[in-house]
């Protein structure tokens, strides 16, 4: 029998949101009247936009004809996607990020994955907890976790996100290779302003960090204030890359686009101590490793950068920030401590009442017929917390804190 990659050995078998699933099931399978309202999805559930269903249309058309087929694209993505990228993402909002340094992919995750493979051994790598379980685990995949213990990974070093510190970590006592960070965050929502950005960038530069910037939640920010692209930060195109994805903003989570920014002036070094450029090397890796996204579907996404594409998501995005705020409204007048919801569809909040996520998810579910994430699956620090997302109906949305308010009036009025 073929050896395998033992890492698959020590990686946790329950994936949070399988778990979550599994439960779900169990419940409906013992109360098959019940109508559950899914408050934990972190998947988008409006339609796509119609600027991009438009545009696909057109795209099968042209590749049902000789004259106007396309077979392998450019790996890095087509033109027609990353110069508005570059355009309007970037260089509108002062940002000075070229076509070439924005490479086309299939969705954020796989490139959040992926970008292990242009690393050195033994690296050492920074993760917040509570954090989006696909950093921890394709790093232990990749072996750069060591050994399971209470929770933690003895290899990684772990950025605490507290109330304390309104769930933005301090830089941390050990120095890492890679910082792995996410504004707006999953699961906590907690947004990040310049300042902030500015002392991480700081550190990325005095010690030679790099640091991975997944901004998926981008088009939810909403206070001027926040930080949209690490880049806004002076001097983050020589330490850092830009993660993003087309999927909760323009629901493309089922159509698989986004891209990665990976700036010229990004360096490396090999182990004989020549300097390398990390945009060079990630582009080998893509052009070995992945022949390019759907021509099809970058037609979709490039015209998100229309007029019309760019109206039409503020206005998916909106719809889900105010489920947000109903949710984050809901939580704090039924007793519950909360965070998130103001520039991320995901409200992040705990009981004193209830200190075990799992319970906490057990009691809604049971009583209220409401479904959430468990905090815990995060990561240790995410333990009594419990996450509701923004995606569902606006609907669904209001039935399910009506529940809530009704589950919990009794404690509020004895807490009163
Ligand atoms: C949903 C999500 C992703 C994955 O995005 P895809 O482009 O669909 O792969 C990445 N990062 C975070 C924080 C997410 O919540």
């Amino acid at each position: 029998m073929i050896k395998v990659n033992d890492n698959f050995r020590i990686l946790p078998e329950s994936y949070l949101f399988s778990e979550v699933a599994a439960r779900l099931r169990h419940f409906k399978e013992a109360h098959p009247e019940a109508n559950v309202i899914r408050m934990d999805i972190g998947d988008v559930t409006r339609p796509l936009v119609p600027a991009a269903v438009e545009a696909m249309t057109e795209a099968v058309k042209e590749m049902s004809v000789s004259e106007t087929f396309r077979g392998y694209g450019p790996e890095q993505g087509y033109p027609f996607l990353r110069e508005p990228i570059a355009r309007i993402d970037y260089q509108e909002r002062g940002i000075d990020i070229s076509a070439d340094e924005i490479f086309i992919s299939d969705g954020a995750k796989s490139d959040l994955g992926n970008l292990g493979d242009i690393f050195g051994p033994g690296l050492k790598v920074a993760v917040a907890d509570p954090s989006y379980p696909a950093y921890v685990d394709a790093n232990v995949i990749d072996g750069r976790g060591g050994t399971l213990e209470e929770g933690r990974w003895s290899d990684l070093i772990y950025l605490d996100c507290l109330p304390e510190n309104d769930f933005k970590p301090s830089l941390p006592k050990e120095r890492p290779d890679v910082i792995i960070l996410c504004y707006p965050n999953n699961p906590t929502g907690a947004s990040i302003t310049k300042a902030e950005l500015q002392e991480w960038i700081d550190y990325a530069r005095r010690e030679g960090s790099l640091i991975i910037y997944d901004s998926a939640y981008e088009a939810y920010v909403t206070d001027p204030s926040t930080v949209r692209s690490v880049y806004e930060a002076e001097g983050a195109k020589e330490v850092a890359i830009e993660v993003r994805s087309f999927s909760k903003t323009a629901g493309f989570t089922g159509m698989r686009c986004g891209y990665t920014v990976v700036p010229e002036a990004l360096k490396g070094r090999f182990a004989d101590g020549s300097e390398v450029s990390l945009r060079k090397l990630w582009n080998r890796r893509q052009c070995t490793k992945f022949n390019g996204a759907s021509y099809i579907v970058q037609r979709g996404a490039a015209a998100l950068y229309t007029e019309e594409g760019r109206r039409q998501v503020r206005e998916s995005v909106a719809y889900y920030m105010e489920n947000a705020h109903a949710i984050r409204k809901a939580l704090r007048e039924a007793g519950f401590e909360v965070t998130g919801g103001v520039d991320s569809p995901y409200v992040w909040a705990r009981r004193a009442d209830e200190p075990d996520s799992w319970a906490l998810f057990g009691r809604l579910l049971s009583e209220a017929a409401l479904s959430c994430t468990p905090g815990s699956g995060f990561g240790t620090l995410g333990q009594g917390y419990i996450r509701f997302t923004g995606f569902n109906s606006a609907e669904n949305t209001a039935e399910a804190m009506s529940r809530l308010r009704k589950l919990f009036s009794a404690t509020v009025e004895t807490a009163e």
